[in-house]
């Protein structure tokens, strides 16, 4: 391998590193993926996204079919077999861990299973990285460019280190037993899914937050919408806490925290989950080598990614000021592979990034909050629609929640759309074309919407901004 120059050598082969090596091949170029794990994917494939989303998957048939005699189907009486909704999430990853293999086949893309680090400026054109693979042994990698795609890991508070009581992302995907009484530390999206989850498996799960509301990074009205669903289906939250403290016992741990109202807070828990934020994984990959100076241990780039060291790009989680999201990463990788081989090339779109966050109900969202629009100086002008309103949403049995449209007076532009409920994160795709295509109310208000579907709310919530919307 010595002798071969790549035109491309990719280190992390998540979803941001994959994508990018895979249409950097597909442009012609020569390209080369190392990934520090035996199985590629990185966090979105084998801790993130699919493991939680095949769990939920099981937590929403177990919910239905808790159930079940409400459509008409009687004798069922459900049982948990936790066992295997670990072996069903197990089963999902396996067949895309195989299929991304099959793809770096396919692309002809040269994989290396290693520890990828730079080892300074590209000479005469030229950068090495060094990868120490799994046998000890050192592979040195020459290529014309560098993509650094390392990924996050999870954080945790000061003082605590994850173990089988307290536990972050990585952990709680392998419990062996479900746990009766569960503490989420932080609501963010990481946060709430698994809440959400472990309610629905039968837990008593409390979620304590530091800011003053869930989904903090939501528009208002959705982070409450959310906080009335939650406590509906009996999860307890805390909002404005402090002085988080967490003592192991037998049983598990006993956290601690200051409420909003300055009293004092216990909850006794089988287990405690750590879920307040990641970050970068940039330690030992050789920045200091380099032009690179990472921001609090984020890499920072340009608009087309790269860094302050020629022929160096960052992609992904390590990428300051973009959102740690799959989406992000991976549409970073396509815009970099499309620099390296001179094609055309859009810049990601902070405004245009769809945010999915996967509880029940759902929610997502695109573009400025009401409070950011006002904040900015639009002038503005908001539609609601309530799904109880959306035949579709009555027949799913899921009609709690509302679509928001945040728009601008002057042109009708829509600036933002919030939505909470039923298939919240599929019919978000509209919206993100909608604000990519720079449509305004008025043209989305005569695009057609297939009857029955949960879209239609799209179609009453954009009416709504005109006070026209049809089903309410
Ligand atoms: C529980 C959870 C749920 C999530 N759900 C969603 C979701 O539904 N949708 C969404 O968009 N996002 C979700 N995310 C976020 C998403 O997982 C990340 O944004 C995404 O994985 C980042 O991709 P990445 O390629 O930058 O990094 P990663 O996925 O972290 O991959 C980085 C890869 O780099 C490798 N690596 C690290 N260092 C080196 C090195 N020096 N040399 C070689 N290889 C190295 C690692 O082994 C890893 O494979 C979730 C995250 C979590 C924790």
């Amino acid at each position: 391998m010595a002798d071969t120059i790549f035109d491309v050598v990719v280190v992390g082969g998540g979803p941001a590193g994959y994508t990018c090596a895979i249409r950097a091949s597909q442009y012609g170029l020569k390209a080369a993926l190392i990934d520090a794990n035996d199985r590629l994917g990185g966090t979105c494939l084998l801790w993130g996204c699919i493991p939680t989303k095949a769990m939920l998957f099981s937590a929403e048939l177990w919910d239905h079919l808790k159930h079940a005699d409400r459509y008409g189907i009687d004798g069922v009486t459900p049982k948990l077999n936790w066992k295997g909704v670990l072996a069903r999430k197990d089963d999902v990853i396996s067949r895309h861990v195989k299929g991304l293999d099959f793809l770096m086949k396919k692309n002809k893309i040269t994989t290396f299973k290693g520890f990828g680090k730079l080892t300074g400026p590209a000479k005469d054109g030229v950068h090495t990285i060094e990868a120490k693979l799994a046998d000890g042994k050192t592979e040195t990698i020459k290529a014309k460019k560098v993509v650094l795609a390392t990924g996050s890991d999870a954080r945790v508070l000061p003082g605590n280190k994850p173990d089988d009581t307290i536990l972050t992302n990585y952990e709680i995907l392998k419990i062996a037993d479900m746990p009766k009484s569960l503490v989420v530390i932080g609501s963010g999206a990481v946060g709430v899914e698994f809440a959400s989850i472990f309610n629905s498996f039968g837990a008593n799960v409390t979620v304590i937050e530091v800011l003053p509301r869930v989904v903090p990074v939501e528009d208002e009205e959705i982070s409450k919408e959310l906080l009335r669903q939650f406590k509906k289906r009996g999860i307890d939250v805390y909002l404005s806490i402090k002085d988080t403290k967490i003592e192991k016992n037998k049983d598990g741990a006993l956290v601690t925290w200051t409420d909003a109202n300055g009293k004092v807070q216990t909850k006794q828990a089988e287990k405690v989950l750590m879920a307040v934020g990641r970050s970068p994984r940039t330690e030992g990959i050789g920045l200091e080598k380099t032009n690179i100076k990472p921001d609090r241990g984020f890499v920072m780039t340009n608009e087309w990614m790269e860094t302050t060291e020629p022929g160096v790009y960052a992609i992904g989680d390590i990428v300051g000021g973009l959102p740690q999201l799959a989406h992000v990463g991976s549409m970073a990788g396509l815009v970099v592979a499309a620099r390296m081989a001179g094609k055309y090339a859009k810049p990601v779109n902070r405004l245009r990034v769809p945010g999915c966050t996967y509880t029940d109900p759902q929610i997502a969202s695109v573009g400025l909050t009401e409070a950011q629009a006002k904040e900015k100086g639009y002038s503005v002008k908001v539609g609601k629609f309530p799904f109880v309103g959306n035949s579709k949403a009555t027949i799913v049995d899921s009609h709690d929640g509302f679509v928001k449209v945040v728009s601008d007076t002057k042109y009708g532009e829509i600036l933002g759309v919030h939505i909470i409920g039923p298939y919240a994160t599929e019919i978000i795709a509209e919206c993100v074309t909608a604000l990519e295509l720079e449509a305004t109310v008025e043209e989305m208000m005569f695009t057609i919407h297939a009857h029955p579907t949960v879209a239609e709310a799209l179609l009453d919530g954009f009416s709504s901004v005109e006070g026209m919307a049809v089903n309410v």
